[in-house]
């Protein structure tokens, strides 16, 4: 198309639209917003006013379309710079919620004119709030992967914000026998409080989430934290050696430059004597996944006790055809109502002895990922085989759980 057929066209749509709407420059202008770059659509739309001579300027609180919206731009700049001010991060970027009825108006519009230039006001207030937002705070806006979405609501003048996570990876110690996980909601109220739990609303005094989250929330102002796990020990096991990995996520945090070693250190002083996180560094939210399907061997001190005395010979037999054995092991009885019933077959790497003592015994056992210990044991009543108490013909319990190896990392 050459140059005067398409000016041509565009003095066509200027003048139709104005002969029906009253609109202001920019709201003119946006019908042609695609033909070039360079001009603004409020210049825009002032050239082509000037060219048809007989239609009078009208102010943007006039306009048929944006009654006045596209005026605001430095306001809700002002706005959302506001609202960002406790937070840090990098790159950013506008949403914008405006009025149905202003959309319904500019749909009119498109719909009689037919422009194929045109692009919508949201297009140009995001734009333009971004530019003023992005000279007065020095950051980027990112279409991918902004840190900070600030949606602005125009009807109402309220900004809402959505932050991105931050992720801290790590891997956890956890020194005593009656500290979950995670935490853990009373069954009675569901976390509301209540006689039964002792207004805690929890079934555990604290976790290894809370006690890791507490100083991580404090330095960072985040809203709420999510503990994700590379699997999980027993409450009653104690997890040793290297530590388990884990990946704690942050939600809206206000201060994302943390000193992670200095974090360390104050995990570890609020933590004494319960818990101790190392190796902390920065992660992502595809982390969780990977540490989630990741199948680590696991290495375990176990003690048992038999209910007769445990003969030497024969447990040093059963530790040696343990060795690279695989078990079959049908859900446990005491998970019954959380797993699905169905037999899963586990490779037994190692079995070494420690210590026999009468009726006690000390084992290490490295096994596959997901392997029942405590069943590998005890047999749970015929779900497990073999296990260590149909081997050696003594009917055996645990009676200490722990990880002290999580191999893989
Ligand atoms: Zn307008
Ligand atoms: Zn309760």
């Amino acid at each position: 198309m050459t140059n005067s057929l398409k000016d041509k066209e565009l003095i066509e749509i200027a003048e139709k639209s104005l002969s029906k709407y009253k609109l202001c420059d920019h709201c003119l202008g946006r019908l042609f917003a695609k033909i070039s770059k360079g001009v603004t659509n409020k210049e825009r739309g002032n050239q082509l006013r000037k060219h048809l001579k007989q239609y009078e300027t009208v102010e943007v609180d006039n306009c048929w379309l944006c009654s006045g919206l596209i005026g605001e731009i430095q306001h809700f700049a002002d706005l959302i710079s506001e609202s960002l001010e406790e937070y840090e991060f990098e790159t950013f970027l506008i949403g914008t919620k405006i009025d149905d009825d202003i959309l319904d108006k500019e749909q009119e519009l498109l719909d009689f004119t037919g422009s194929e230039y045109a692009e919508s006001i949201k297009t140009e207030l995001k734009r333009g709030i971004g530019k003023i937002l992005e000279e007065k705070l020095g950051k980027e806006v990112n279409f991918e992967k902004p840190i900070i979405m600030a949606v602005i609501d125009t009807s109402f003048d309220v900004v809402n914000l959505q932050i991105k996570s931050l992720f801290i990876y790590g891997r956890y110690n956890k020194y005593r026998r009656d500290i979950p996980q995670t935490r853990w909601f009373c069954r009675i109220c569901r976390g509301k409080g209540c006689r039964k739990c002792d207004y805690t609303g929890k079934m555990y005094e604290t976790s290894v989430e809370e006690l890791v989250a507490k100083k991580t929330l404090e330095k960072t102002g985040g809203s709420d934290e999510s503990f994700h796990g590379c699997g999980r020990e027993d409450i009653d096991a104690l997890m040793l050696g290297n530590g388990r990995p884990f990946v704690l996520e942050i939600k809206d945090p206000k201060v994302r430059n943390l000193n992670l070693s200095q974090l360390e250190r104050k995990i570890n002083i609020h933590g004494k004597g319960k818990i101790k996180v190392t190796n902390l560094r920065f992660s992502d939210r595809d982390e969780i996944a990977r540490i989630k399907a990741a199948d680590f061997r696991k290495t375990y001190r176990v003690v048992l006790i038999g209910e007769k005395v445990i003969n030497k010979e024969k447990l040093k037999k059963v530790a040696q055809a343990l060795q690279d054995k695989t078990i079959s092991q049908f859900t446990p009885s005491r998970v019954a109502r959380r797993r699905a019933n169905m037999i899963r077959e586990k490779k037994i790497h190692n079995c070494n002895i420690e210590l026999i003592d009468g009726t006690m015994a000390t084992l290490t056992i490295e096994a596959e990922s997901g392997t029942y210990i405590k069943e590998l044991i005890s047999g749970d009543d015929g779900r497990t085989r073999p296990s260590i108490s149909e081997m050696i013909g003594v009917p055996c319990k645990v009676a200490e759980l722990d990880v002290i190896e999580i191999k893989g990392e």
